[in-house]
């Protein structure tokens, strides 16, 4: 099969073209494993945390990916959910294991073995993977491939952060960052509590002008004062300052939920302007938002069905990862990047 492969971490301004087209044999699918042939897999802030080292894969070659929608194709002796032929995803979660305090109660996500698609086992920039049965999702009939791709990751993480902000019916909701995940967690927002208000900073006015488009009741840089203090907030940056600026932000009791693998080192220093009577007295929480369950998948694309959606996708052929990657590096976005395979 072809894949795009990492071989090693890089610096993605010192060389674009991390990944290496190869010729690799098909993977063959353990016990209770699927063989999937992959049609669309989807290009993820994560994969630049992968490649440059700020969540670096557990072994190399790895192929990256981790929004992976296909058909199978092969099934493991043991593997008896799925018939050759079904349309099924992957998503972040590609393994728990199934036994610790963490996955008995459901938080998998948080399990010690915890192992993440594309990070630790061969992910979907390929036009084939495999992965264990129950790791697998059903695709929602009336999503295409490469509009499904998108909802497994950004959409299921997403859906995770706005459960962890307990959002409640009439108050405010803040989104800092307004990417793939953003925009369909304001989606998701308005379609669960139509009367809450979404407040919306974001850098660029084009994406505040996208965010009004969405419903939106206010956008504005990441340092303009809302009109009102925000009961929760959920910040989907690489950096610290929107964190600063969104704790200043929050009303009394309010939680700040972060929703980022990794964050970088620039900014850091913004850190320092952190003064305790302003930013956390008041019983303000921070909550970071680690993995998803297979539980955050299922249910949110069922909702994503009910609502309907339909995330704006850019696709890119396979040998093309390299630029699809550069490009949400440079913060060209405005909806989401997808690998056709
Ligand atoms: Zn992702
Ligand atoms: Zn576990």
């Amino acid at each position: 099969m072809k894949a795009m492969v990492l071989d090693t971490i890089v610096n993605l301004g010192e060389n674009p073209e991390p990944l290496r087209l190869s010729q690799l044999e098909d993977p063959s699918p353990g016990e209770t494993e699927v063989l999937i042939r992959v049609s669309a897999c989807g290009v993820c802030h994560t994969e630049l945390d992968e490649i440059e080292g700020r969540t670096p894969p557990s072994h190399f070659p790895m192929i990256l990916g981790h929004q992976v929608v296909g058909t199978i194709a092969g099934l493991g002796t043991r593997a008896t959910r799925f018939r050759t032929g079904d349309r099924v995803g992957v998503a972040w979660i590609f393994a728990a294991c199934g036994h610790c305090k963490f996955c008995q109660a459901g938080n998998e996500n948080l399990c010690p073995d915890f192992r993440g698609t594309g990070r630790d086992a061969n992910g979907g920039y390929a036009e084939y993977m495999s992965v264990r049965e129950d790791f697998c999702y059903p695709i929602p009939e009336q999503f295409s491939d490469v509009g499904a791709a998108p909802l497994l990751c950004a959409g299921a993480i997403g859906y995770r952060s706005l459960r962890l902000s307990n959002i409640k019916p009439g108050q405010i909701l803040g989104l800092t960052g307004f990417g793939a995940s953003a925009h369909l967690v304001l989606k998701m927002a308005r379609h669960r509590f139509p009367d809450i208000a979404v407040f919306v900073f974001a850098r660029s006015e084009k994406e505040r002008a996208f965010a009004r488009e969405l419903g939106a009741a206010w956008a504005g840089d990441t340092t303009e004062n809302p009109p009102h203090r925000l009961d929760a907030i959920i910040d989907t940056t690489p950096v610290w300052r929107p964190d600063v600026e969104a704790l200043r932000n929050l009303e009394a009791g309010g939680r700040l939920v972060i929703n980022a693998i990794r964050k970088e080192e620039r900014d850091k220093e913004a850190l320092l302007s952190l003064r305790y009577a302003d930013h956390l007295w008041l019983e303000k929480e921070i909550k970071s938002v680690a993995n998803v369950t297979r539980r955050d998948v299922s249910e949110f694309l069922l909702l994503a069905a009910e609502m309907n959606i339909k995330p704006e996708v850019e696709e890119f052929a396979l040998v093309d990862a390299n630029r699809a990657l550069v490009e949400l590096k440079a913060a060209k976005i405005r909806g989401a990047k997808v690998l056709r395979v």
